[in-house]
């Protein structure tokens, strides 16, 4: 039962499209602003920038 740990927003009933391969988006860890293109999981965590990896 301990499952909503991370919130999300249901985002279901505004019918929103990832930005980049177009899939129904129904929730959203963050409140969902009209001018900000929204992404999938995959292609959000594929946007994110790179966590510092100054391996060498
Ligand atoms: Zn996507």
């Amino acid at each position: 039962m301990a499952y909503q740990k991370r919130r999300l927003y249901d985002v279901s009933h505004l019918g929103l499209k990832c930005a980049d391969c177009g899939v129904e988006i129904r929730e959203l860890p963050f409140e969902p602003k009209d001018d900000r293109p929204v992404y999938c999981q995959d292609c959000a965590r594929k946007r994110r920038p790179p966590q510092n990896r100054i391996f060498r």
